[in-house]
């Protein structure tokens, strides 16, 4: 089984986490519920939207969220909005998909702050430089399609322990097998022997998921 974490697009695959947005999620689909920084915004009511999606047997995580120094809105809204849904994610034993662009440094200072008990999940993550802090900040690590392209990202992606990494497709359409061939190329093991690594991180963390 090829498990994906973070999809932007609907598949109602049991395997796949679909990033739920503006639209609706199909009862089939798991899903993670979040507000993205890019929208972060005090409505409250956007916020308790949060909280619902999240007793939904099918919600898997709170996600994407986080912070971003490239867009959005101001970044104390985002902080607080991030803040707020990382209650949410404890309150409701969920992990957390992290969005983080130049935000590191803030975010490992909130995750010092916070204490979670929850997984954290950098998602989408490609900056090689940030590996070891990641890691040494108990946050897992999920790889993308940017693997395919990005030799830095190849080069590191040996040192990301088995137990702390996932695989993802996030907005692009390309096919999760084309990562998991690439990683297994990289990592020197069989393809079985990493879908069988990814399969109990998964089902490690993302507790909720059950089949049928
Ligand atoms: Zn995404």
């Amino acid at each position: 089984m090829l498990f994906n974490i973070h999809s932007h697009f609907s598949s109602k695959n049991p395997n796949v986490i679909f990033n739920k947005s503006d639209d609706n999620v199909d009862e089939y689909d798991y899903f993670s519920s979040g507000i993205h920084p890019w929208n972060a915004s005090e409505n409250e009511k956007l916020i308790s939207s949060i909280s619902i999606d999240a007793v939904n047997k099918k919600c898997l995580a709170i996600g994407e969220i986080g912070l971003d120094k490239l867009k959005g809105p101001e970044f104390e809204i985002q902080k607080s909005v991030f803040l707020k849904q990382i209650q949410i994610s404890e309150e409701m034993n969920l992990p957390v998909i992290l969005h983080c662009v130049k935000a590191w440094n803030e975010l490992e200072i909130i995750k010092k702050e916070v204490k979670p008990k929850q997984t954290w999940i950098y998602h989408g993550f490609n900056k090689s430089n940030l590996v070891k802090s990641v890691l040494d900040n108990g946050v897992m690590i999920s790889i993308g399609a940017s693997i395919l392209t990005n030799i830095k990202l190849q080069e590191i992606i040996t040192e990301i322990p088995n137990s702390s990494l996932f695989l993802e497709t996030d907005d692009s359409k390309i096919d999760i097998f084309e990562i998991y061939q690439k990683v297994s190329e990289i990592k020197k093991i069989s393809l079985q022997e990493l879908e069988k690594i990814i399969e109990q991180n998964f089902k490690r963390t993302f507790t909720k998921w059950h089949i049928g």
